[in-house]
């Protein structure tokens, strides 16, 4: 801090500054100026976040810019309005301010059942020496109150039991919806990497005890970088929706279609043989080639957009890597033959290395 407060005048220049500076950044690492990410250079310029700067220091030194899924993921870790971990923790804090309340509730309720068994022992010691009925009345007294105070103890416990049931079951929702939503992608509002990660590392494991056949499709965006190039990234962010859309309209059941990062999508396809994945992924490529693209804005036409698919068939046993490569060397396969299509292993894919794009 340079002494004290700054004149207002002097607190508005600063922000042109990083304003500016954020500008600066944003043309270097050649991403659009959209206000996402300029509130992430902005932020950055401002000094205000050391994890936010560090994290983009971290990716600056592996490359020298900063990638469109750096920009993603570090926007989502340290800004996006989703910030997972936060809701998780305060969701975390609720439950955990509501079981105390019941504890010490508890221990209240404890005790007072402690003194009604003292209040009963009272009154039973006081009835050995009963001579006279009158006697019997303060104690009856004695005892009406002590249970009075009791049940009166028990009906808040009761009450309060059920309120904290019905609390512990929003906070139960709200985390589900947080869950769902840490493995949702943003962008396309299709299930993430991670959702990906986890049901193909289980959809492998029902496979080999079942010995059902089980599918992977790669998918990647035919020449993806010119289009966003010709038209621009958000044009190209509605291209990404456009195909997650189309994938998820074709497939159905317990099959999965995430986004795998970037442009690159995943369907997992369990109890489906090649030859029905290879099916799935023939409409999947059709029903993105048949669609006319328009920019929203504008009415442009944009012609079309192609994609090409790699299929593979789990071989039991295989480690779960080799099984996505095989499907990632027949997707390299499909881009090698000219694109907009679909290869297996069934066809063939011995290709050279070399892509000529
Ligand atoms: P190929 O047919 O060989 O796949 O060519 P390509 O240009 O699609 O392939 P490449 O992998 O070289 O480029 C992928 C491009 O995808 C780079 C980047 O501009 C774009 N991209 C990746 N993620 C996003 C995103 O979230 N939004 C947008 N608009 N573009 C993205
Ligand atoms: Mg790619
Ligand atoms: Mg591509």
């Amino acid at each position: 801090m340079e002494g004290g407060p700054l004149p207002v005048d002097a607190h508005i220049e600063r922000t042109y500054q990083f304003g500016e500076k954020a500008l600066g950044y944003l043309k270097y690492n050649e991403t659009a100026a959209i206000p996402r990410n300029y509130e992430l250079w902005y932020t950055y310029a401002s000094g205000v976040n050391p994890q936010l700067i560090k994290a983009i220091q971290e990716a600056l030194s592996k490359n020298s810019k900063l990638s469109v899924e750096d920009t993603d993921s570090i926007y989502e870790a340290f800004l996006s309005p989703h910030k997972i971990t936060e809701k998780v923790e305060q969701v975390g804090s609720d439950i955990s301010h509501e079981v105390k309340a019941i504890l010490q509730l508890l221990e209240t309720t404890a005790s007072s059942t402690g003194q009604y068994g003292e209040s009963l022992e009272v009154v039973a010691g006081e009835l050995t020496d009963i001579k006279d009925p009158t006697q019997l009345k303060p104690i009856l007294t004695s005892l009406i109150e002590a249970t009075t105070q009791m049940a009166a103890n028990s009906r808040e416990l009761e009450v309060r039991l059920e309120e904290s049931h019905d609390q512990i079951e929003k906070l139960n929702a709200s985390l589900e919806t947080i869950r769902m939503e840490s493995m949702t992608d943003q962008l396309t509002n299709i299930p993430n990497r991670k959702l990906f990660d986890q049901t193909f590392k289980a959809r492998t494991t029902e496979a080999e005890s079942s010995g059902e056949p089980l599918c992977l499709l790669m998918l990647d965006i035919d020449h993806f970088k010119k289009f966003n190039d010709n038209y621009g990234h958000q044009t190209g962010d509605q291209v990404l929706r456009l195909v997650a859309h189309a994938m998820k309209s074709n497939v159905k059941g317990r099959d999965l279609a995430a986004r795998y990062g970037g442009e690159e999508f995943a369907v997992i396809l369990p109890q489906t043989t090649l030859d029905d994945a290879l099916t799935v992924a023939e409409q999947i490529r059709l029903a993105i080639m048949n669609k006319e693209l328009v920019k929203k804005s504008t009415g442009e036409k944009l012609g079309r957009i192609t994609v090409s698919i790699g299929a593979a068939l789990y071989s039991p046993g295989e480690p779960i890597d080799e099984f996505l490569n095989r499907a990632d060397t027949c997707l390299y396969a499909a881009k090698h033959a000219g694109r907009n299509q679909v290869k297996s292993e069934r066809d063939d894919i011995s290709a050279p290395m070399a892509d000529t794009a």
